[in-house]
């Protein structure tokens, strides 16, 4: 799933991995909680996020490593986040083929209204909106019950610099792509587009794509 941040391929990735019973795989969320238990490896890439910079390639290619080994024999999976460079791209093809890339278009009006009201769940990472997706109670996760936080990096002057990234290093890739996985492209030009109607329109263009029944 590509897309700028606040694109919402979190949201999205979640509700299709649940819809097509394959894992989720988000390296993000993954980094998240290394920092939230402030381990060896949070404690090294804790700067690199709170700035809005990319971990380094060698840990996040490990990360995914990993995971997919975790899984490995299921139904397959959706990678949220991964790989968002050239040299990720490389070191996932030696691991998994890809079939499809969903590739989400957003206005970056449509983003920095998305990212500044942004709350995510401090213990199970569901995500949430103060505007568009509300929880049922003010503050408080509907999966667990507890505290809704707002990341760092979803202040303006880090979205700022995560937009310039995504731009340098995470766009090339479509061109990376082009000729070795089916591509759907889905534009959402308006903040207040359901994420159901987004899941339907994407499951279409997967059965289109004879990728699922
Ligand atoms: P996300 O939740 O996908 O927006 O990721 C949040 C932050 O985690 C990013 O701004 C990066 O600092 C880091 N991150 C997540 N995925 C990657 C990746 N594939 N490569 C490098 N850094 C990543």
């Amino acid at each position: 799933m590509f897309g700028p941040p606040g694109a919402g391929k979190g949201t999205y990735a979640s509700m299709l991995a649940s819809r097509l019973r394959i894992a989720q795989i988000s390296t993000g969320d993954i980094i998240r909680e290394e920092i939230k238990r402030n381990t060896d490896l949070g404690k090294k890439i804790v700067d690199f996020v709170n700035k809005g910079e990319l971990v380094p390639d060698d840990i996040v290619v490990e990360i995914v490593r990993e995971e997919t080994n975790k899984i490995s024999g299921k139904n397959g999976f959706i990678l949220d986040g991964y790989p968002r460079t050239i040299e990720q791209a490389k070191a996932l093809d030696c691991i998994e083929k890809i079939d499809a890339i969903i590739q989400l278009g957003v206005p970056e009006q449509v983003i920095i209204a998305r990212l500044s009201s942004r709350r995510i769940c401090m213990k199970c990472g569901a995500v949430y909106n103060i505007r568009y997706l509300k929880p049922r109670k003010e503050g408080v996760c509907d999966a667990c019950g507890r505290d809704l936080y707002q990341r760092e990096d979803d202040r303006p002057e880090v979205v700022r610099e995560r937009l310039k990234v995504y731009e340098a290093q995470t766009r090339p890739l479509i061109s990376y792509y082009r000729d070795k996985a089916e591509f759907i492209n889905i534009e959402c030009n308006s903040v207040d587009i359901p994420p159901e109607t987004i899941i339907r329109r994407i499951l279409h263009e997967l059965q289109e794509k004879d990728l699922i029944e």
